[in-house]
């Protein structure tokens, strides 16, 4: 029988894991199809899922919360952080799963010396990846625009800050987590502030993807290393999948076929 899955979110038209997921099932010969769903209202993702016969859903903007909240089941670390990005059906109950933050874990291991990471933005994404990354040992600080999401850092013990607020001091990575870049040309911070850190770091790195934006074209002026979010992407997108098949398939198998999405 196949196995339907799809990506809920608002909008979805950009989204590249149907590509992905897809190359990946008819390369692996798994009988899966992957599609779009565009949901308006997030209360009904549940009725939704089940009304569409689905195996599995991943779930972006502006959608995450309200996965975290219709799942029968939560993964550990998804319940410790509030989003969910992937639901698994299993005899009719909802599992729910974080596969951002492990596929940005990975994106960055490359840096093998990185221990001191500042991260520009407190949103979601910033939320779930910085939990992670406290947990696997880096020293994780926040620079927010406002003070109103900073809060929930304080209070798990982050060093967080303002523009207004911040010192500068030297990082191995500087992280954009904003969405500033995405669809405008705006840098995620004062261009004072990283011109006063930049230069020190080991690298700059954005979770925006298929764009040089703003801030990795400042990075790229200093001379600094840079990365976009393509391997957050597709390594979350890898997770996500191996929970799609119940692990039939390893991480490298899966890879191999998914990274295609990238280079078609
Ligand atoms: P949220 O809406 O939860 O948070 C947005 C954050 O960006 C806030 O900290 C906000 O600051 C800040 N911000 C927005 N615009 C500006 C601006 N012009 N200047 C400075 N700060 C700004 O977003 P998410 O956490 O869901 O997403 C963040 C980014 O991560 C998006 O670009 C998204 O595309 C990307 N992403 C990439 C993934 C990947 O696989 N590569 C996966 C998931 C997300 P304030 O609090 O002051 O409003």
């Amino acid at each position: 029988m196949k196995h339907l899955f799809a990506i809920f979110g608002n909008p979805v038209s950009h989204s590249k894991s149907p590509l992905m997921h897809n190359l990946a099932f008819k390369g692996l010969g798994y009988d899966g199809c992957y599609n779009r769903y565009k949901l308006e209202n997030g209360d009904q993702l549940k009725e939704k899922f089940f009304a569409l016969g689905l195996k599995g859903i991943n779930i972006t903007v502006p959608h995450k919360e309200h996965a975290y909240h219709a799942c029968d089941e939560l993964d550990p670390f998804a319940k410790k952080v509030g989003a969910v990005n992937t639901i698994v059906e299993r005899d009719g109950k909802l599992h729910g799963y974080n596969t951002d933050a492990p596929g940005f874990l990975k994106a960055i291991s490359e840096f093998e010396e990185a221990k001191k990471v500042l991260f520009l933005g407190a949103g979601g994404t910033a939320q779930s990846t910085s939990a992670i990354l406290k947990d696997a040992g880096y020293e994780v600080t926040i620079l927010n625009r406002s003070s109103k999401r900073l809060e929930r850092f304080k209070e798990e013990g982050f060093k967080t800050y303002t523009f207004e607020e911040f010192s500068a001091q030297p990082y191995d990575l500087i992280i954009n987590m904003t969405s500033a870049g995405l669809e405008d040309e705006f840098l995620p911070c004062p261009q004072y502030i990283l011109a006063e850190i930049i230069p020190t770091a080991d690298a700059c790195i954005d979770v925006i993807y298929g764009k040089e934006t703003p801030f990795l074209k400042l990075a790229r002026l200093y001379g600094k290393p840079t990365k976009d979010g393509s391997d957050m992407l597709l390594y979350q997108g890898i997770i996500a999948f191996e929970y799609f098949t119940e692990h039939a398939y390893t991480f490298d198998e899966i890879k191999e076929h998914m990274r295609q999405a990238f280079i078609l």
